[in-house]
């Protein structure tokens, strides 16, 4: 496996050329996309969420008190980034509250393989000609495959409501354009944005979703360059992952101001 990800790698590299993929990256983010690019600096068990965040050193436990239920984890640079983050929206009578963080591949497993059953007896669902396909597109609005999730990576925050409709009136109104403005200066962006010009693939909107970007852009990358769709597996449904390529689709379908 080790050769043919070297082989692939070798390939896609040649296939670049000189050229640099984009021609709006800087010196030192051309410098992170290079490092992406060698295995021997990448973790893709860590990259699919294959580890528990309870076991791993860089991870802390979020207290409830930023949380909505207890047992969460986000990597400490980023829970540290967060904490400063919330100090000062709550100077701005903004609230912000942790419904999800980090989920690894059997967290996702879970949630992907229950909606999988649920939509076995869907009546859109059996009209379709290709059903599996169908399923998979249907989860595919909001929810990721196991391997290719950002939550797996302890870098991104679900925040205060699951339900879009929330943050168009009221307090969720007042977050939303709260994080809008100030996020960023905290290195949290919101991920999956309006689908049209900027973002053309992936998840639908998700007002509630952000990265931590100092360290999800490296992770990004990593899984441009080494993440394969034949990578992902493990879980009902998973050859569809090829046919609906989920890397270029789904993991790259983000705002790019996230790379
Ligand atoms: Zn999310």
């Amino acid at each position: 496996m080790k050769i043919y990800l070297l082989l692939l790698l070798t390939l896609s590299f040649n296939a670049c050329g000189n050229t640099n993929p984009s021609n709006t990256y800087t010196l030192k983010e051309e410098k992170i996309s290079l490092a992406a690019m060698d295995t021997s600096k990448v973790d893709l068990n860590f990259l699919m969420g294959k580890f528990d965040p309870a076991q791993n050193p860089n991870f802390v436990k979020i207290p409830l008190q930023y949380a909505n239920h207890e047992g969460m984890y986000l990597q400490k640079e980023v829970f540290d980034a967060f904490l400063k983050m919330y100090k000062a929206a709550k100077k701005d009578s903004v609230n912000l509250v942790i419904i999800s963080a980090t989920r690894n591949f059997d967290a996702q497993k879970g949630i992907w393989e229950r909606k999988w059953d649920n939509l076995q007896t869907d009546k859109d669902i059996l009209k379709a000609t290709d059903k599996d396909i169908a399923i998979a597109k249907k989860i595919l609005e909001f929810s990721s495959m196991p391997s290719s999730s950002r939550h797996h990576w302890g870098t991104d925050i679900d925040f205060n409501s699951l339900e879009n409709s929330w943050f168009e009136k009221g307090d969720g109104k007042k977050l939303y354009t709260w994080l809008q403005k100030k996020g960023p200066k905290f290195g949290f962006y919101l991920v999956y944005t309006t689908k049209g010009k900027k973002r053309l693939t992936g998840y639908n909107e998700e007002k509630w979703h952000y990265t931590y970007k100092p360290l999800s852009k490296k992770y990004t990358l990593q899984a441009r360059e080494n993440l394969k769709d034949t990578m992902i597996s493990g879980f009902k449904g998973d050859h569809t992952a090829v046919k609906l390529d989920i890397v270029k689709n789904y993991v790259l379908g983000i705002n790019p101001d996230c790379y």
